[in-house]
């Protein structure tokens, strides 16, 4: 009950500029902006996190979308959550507490390179898509127990495999991350 009431505070207090960056995004994103009074088909694994709101949930399609929602989001001082399986546990983590929640579910390619040594995926995706994925090319990857676990999260939070005995964490197996930085480098 405590709890709850302390998360109904803090979304009051961010009301103001959550709402001010929901419009501004909506004029960008469109059909990929949801209110959540019309979102009725998004839900978070964890519980704690379902059970809040953000002012508005957003679905970029790449890498420059997400560059310029940050920008959006920084230039209205508002706070934001980025989602990728949903997994997390804590309130606020992947989902806003009245802020923006910037969910990757549309950015979720898996793609083997030529060479099958490394496989480009995007921030969306589920461990169970990358499973299944690397499956067709004879492979498999570094990756946890359960399929609808997000890689992103997985990969910078958690990392622990079948396969750490031998190939260390999912981290130690990372070529590299595409970080969005608001200048694009
Ligand atoms: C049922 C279950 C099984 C699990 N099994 C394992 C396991 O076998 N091995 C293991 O090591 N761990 C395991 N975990 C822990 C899991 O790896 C972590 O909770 C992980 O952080 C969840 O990632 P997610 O993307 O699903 O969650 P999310 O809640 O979407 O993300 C987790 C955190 O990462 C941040 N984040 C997500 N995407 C991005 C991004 N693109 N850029 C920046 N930040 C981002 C979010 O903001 C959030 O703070 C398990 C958890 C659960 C609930």
């Amino acid at each position: 009950m405590l709890l709850q009431n302390i998360v109904r505070i803090v979304a009051l207090a961010r009301l103001g500029e959550s709402l001010r960056t929901c419009i501004e995004l909506g004029f960008e994103f469109g059909p990929a902006l949801y209110y959540p009074y019309k979102d009725t088909d998004f839900s978070i694994w964890d519980q704690k996190q379902n059970s809040v709101q953000p002012a508005c949930r957003v679905e970029p399609s790449s890498t420059t979308e997400v560059v310029r929602i940050i920008e959006i989001l920084t230039n209205n001082w508002c706070r934001f959550a980025i989602k990728g399986g949903g997994h997390s546990p804590q309130i606020d983590a992947s989902n806003s507490v009245g802020g923006v929640t910037i969910d990757m579910i549309r950015i979720n390619h898996v793609r083997v390179n030529k060479e099958q040594l490394t496989t480009h995926v995007g921030p969306g995706a589920t461990l169970g898509k990358v499973y299944t994925h690397v499956e067709q090319h004879n492979l498999t990857f570094v990756g946890g127990r359960v399929a609808d676990v997000g890689i992103a999260g997985f990969s910078l939070g958690g990392g622990i495999s079948n396969l750490s005995p031998q190939y260390g964490m999912a981290v130690d197996n990372i070529f590299e991350y595409e970080v969005s930085t608001l200048n694009f480098t």
